[in-house]
């Protein structure tokens, strides 16, 4: 399962990665206790039996001094017993339940010249004790009088144990509940930025973007970066809100234009009765405003599309050799009109990721410009080329050229360098914004070189198209 709060996860993570380091800490700390305990309880069985056998009287064993205090510890119960020479027992301690009788390799060891062993035998009933058996000697040299054991029941060595353990368990329980309530804490205090920050954005009133940005929180350098990408985030918004802000205006403004010019003729004719040729012209000149309307919706719906980027998921191909050559001689009564020279030079098939009616849209808006800007005797030359795999389209004239101050601007949304020419022309200034966006949405460039009085090259250029092919 996965946790989707973040806080709830570094919480999680915390513990469990305690939880790691506390279990690990405490194996081991096991193991160390449990081998110190071992050696408590092997020594305290050996020193108690010493004891015990000093305690054998060296000319009669028999006369037992049983002193309580050979028997006493502070955290084990001691069993013990002594023997004469031929292991008959001389002395029992009360403690012991169940009779331990000497192993026969006690018996055995006992006869070596040290004379000591610990080992671990059971008992008559079952239980299992760590038993030192050592042989009572005056001295080291003279003989044995006697034999002694001490055990101590490994129930209560592993009771000794465990009373560590538990101190442990409890421990780390302890320190695993300090760490989730500090892990709880921090989380809380590592997320507050966010929570502020989560809490700015939501206050963003997105119908008046301007002055509206997030402060990043001065302690917590760590979230600037965020804070920063977010305020970039809505400067861009801003940029484009007020990007459509215009355009809206700037459409019902070209909008209106032809319908107070078509109400204004309609009215002037309806004023009163007019001879038949007057209705005509009327309506002729109607008919070039609705025109010039239809020019201007079919623009602005060919935006529309490219900002909502239909151009981008609609797979297409077009072959921009062909769109050039046909564009080219659609215009040739307009160019042979104005005495205007028009050269297509333009590879059989190129192929670009734009579909046939936009590729014969985009070269419309171009080399209609280029004529419409140029001069009797001047010279139009459309190109299509593939250069370094890419496909490339150029519009070369010799006409008035576009002065730099302008050429920024070109590309913009109804934006006219001579605003009552164009309109005279049928522009709508829309037609470089549609070459622009078309080219754009499909991964492409369109670049100006222009200079004034010179002409200008528009250079409209794909990156390598799969499928292009290209002959002459
Ligand atoms: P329109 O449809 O009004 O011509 P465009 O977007 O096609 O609008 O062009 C914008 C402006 O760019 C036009 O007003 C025109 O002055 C200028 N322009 C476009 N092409 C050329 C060119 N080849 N030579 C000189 N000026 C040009």
């Amino acid at each position: 399962m996965k946790i989707r709060s973040l806080r709830l996860r570094t919480v999680v993570q915390l513990l469990a990665l305690l939880t790691l380091m506390l279990a690990a800490f405490c194996w081991v700390m096991f193991l160390v206790i449990r081998d110190r305990v071992d050696a408590d309880v092997d020594q305290l069985v050996y020193d108690k039996a010493i004891i015990s056998g000093l305690s054998l009287n060296s000319i009669n064993p028999a006369w037992v001094k049983n002193d309580p205090r050979n028997w006493e510890s502070r955290r084990y119960a001691i069993m013990g017993q002594t023997f004469d020479t031929n292991w008959n027992v001389l002395y029992r301690s009360p403690r012991m339940a169940s009779p331990i009788e000497p192993t026969e390799r006690a018996r055995r060891e006992m006869r070596h010249a040290q004379g000591w062993l610990i080992e671990t035998v059971e008992a008559a009933n079952g239980e299992l004790f760590r038993v030192a058996t050592v042989a009572a000697r005056l001295e080291v040299d003279k003989p044995t009088h006697g034999f002694a054991q001490v055990g101590v029941s490994l129930r209560d060595r592993d009771r000794e144990i465990w009373r560590f353990v538990s101190w442990m368990i409890g421990g780390s329980v302890l320190v695993l509940a300090a760490g989730g309530l500090a892990a709880v804490h921090l989380g809380a205090q590592w997320s507050a930025p966010l929570g502020v920050m989560g809490q700015a954005a939501e206050s963003v009133d997105p119908r008046n973007l301007s002055r509206q940005r997030i402060v990043a929180p001065p302690d917590v350098p760590e979230v600037t970066p965020l804070v920063v990408a977010f305020n970039s985030l809505l400067d861009r918004l801003e940029g484009m809100q007020s990007a459509q802000q215009r355009f809206v205006a700037d459409a019902s403004h070209e909008l209106r234009t032809p319908l107070t010019i078509l109400r204004g003729e309609i009215e002037v004719a309806l004023r009163r009765d007019r001879p038949a040729s007057e209705y005509r012209m009327t309506l002729e000149s109607c008919r070039e405003e609705i025109e010039a309307l239809s020019r201007l919706v079919d623009g602005l719906l060919v935006l529309a599309r490219c900002d909502g980027g239909d151009q981008r998921s609609a797979p297409a191909r077009g072959d921009l050799g062909r769109a050039a050559r046909e564009v080219c001689e659609r215009l040739l009564p307009q160019a042979t009109e104005r005495r205007i020279e028009m050269v297509v030079d333009a590879l059989a098939t190129v192929w670009v990721p734009l579909d046939d009616a936009s590729l014969d849209r985009l070269l419309l808006n171009l080399v209609d410009n280029a004529l419409r800007h140029s001069s009797p005797g001047e010279r139009v030359w459309v190109q299509v080329t593939e250069e370094q795999g890419a496909s490339v389209l150029r519009v070369v004239d010799q006409g008035i050229g576009i002065s730099a101050e302008h050429q920024s601007r070109i590309f913009d949304r109804f934006y006219r360098v001579d605003s009552g020419r164009s309109r005279e022309g049928g522009g709508t200034g829309l037609g470089l914004a549609i070459v622009k966006a078309l080219v754009e949405s499909r991964g492409g460039t369109v670049k100006l070189r222009s200079e004034i009085g010179k002409g200008s090259e528009f250079t409209v250029s794909w990156p390598a198209c799969e499928n292009s092919v290209g002959s002459k």
